[in-house]
């Protein structure tokens, strides 16, 4: 029965990717919680940009099916696959309401998106969309699991989430680099993911993590296992031995770079 339980919680990654990476979508997270007995199941979609929403209809044709949208912050690799999401919804004939968990003004800023790219079709939804505020030091019950954010360095104002459910916890940084904060959020959870746009401090680029200050804030924080996501294009694809290297050499911390579209147990 332990062992049932704990593979009933799975992280799919539809996308990998930076926001300009032509081969990966952009980085984004399915997380499937099933209750016992099969019932009653929780799916959380984390994160939605341009090029992930056709791949969350690959991977999930239940328009049902989603509970909860949590958007990190308001860059386009990260949010403009919404509307998109929100029309298929429409088209599908949705009927259960969408909970929107994001920063204070996230849901007027899906509706501006939605309103750009398919005037009127906001009023038009079957379904209602639900606002939960989560902002950086909350904590907010949502959908029976337990949500926490707090902020990164990163160019706009960006939160890293903590869900807690009720025999496993799940961390996603959205974009930007690491904090004194979002290292206290992570503690000891069960799985991370981390966007990590380059190597190192050298080649750095600022609002932005890099493989070695990941693997740093993962062993400060006690994470269990870390997934390396949002690593910039040329990165992933000339220096992919390197980071092999670098992920074989941190014995004491489970590492992970995830392929677009695997999918792995969460614990
Ligand atoms: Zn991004
Ligand atoms: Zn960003």
């Amino acid at each position: 029965m332990g062992n049932e339980s704990k593979r009933s919680v799975t992280v799919r990654f539809l996308g990998v990717g930076e926001a300009c990476d032509e081969t990966q979508p952009n980085t984004s997270i399915v997380i499937e919680a099933q209750a016992a007995g099969g019932s009653g199941g929780l799916q959380i979609l984390l994160d939605c940009g341009f090029s992930a929403t056709h791949r969350y209809f690959q991977a999930c044709a239940d328009p049902e099916a989603l509970d909860v949208l949590w958007v990190s912050h308001f860059h386009g690799d990260h949010f403009f696959g919404v509307p998109l999401l929100l029309l298929r919804f429409w088209e599908m004939k949705r009927l259960k309401p969408l909970i929107v968990v994001s920063q204070p003004g996230g849901l007027d800023m899906v509706l501006r998106a939605m309103d750009l790219a398919y005037p009127g079709f906001s009023e038009r939804l079957t379904f209602p969309l639900e606002e939960v505020v989560l902002d950086a030091g909350d904590a907010k019950e949502v959908c029976g699991v337990m949500w926490r954010a707090a902020q990164t360095e990163h160019g706009r104002k960006n939160l890293s989430v903590r869900i807690d459910g009720p025999s496993w916890s799940f961390f996603f940084s959205g974009d930007g680099r690491p904090t004194a904060e979002t290292e206290k959020l992570a503690n000891h959870c069960d799985f991370a993911a981390h966007e990590a746009f380059v190597i190192d401090g050298a080649d750095s680029v600022p609002g932005h993590g890099t493989v070695h200050g990941c693997l740093r804030w993962a062993g400060a924080a006690g994470v269990k296992r870390l997934a390396l996501v949002h690593i910039q294009r040329d990165v992933r694809r000339t220096q992919w031995q390197a980071i092999r290297r670098i992920l074989e050499s941190s014995a004491d911390l489970e590492v992970m770079v995830p392929e677009s579209g695997e999918i792995v147990d969460l614990l």
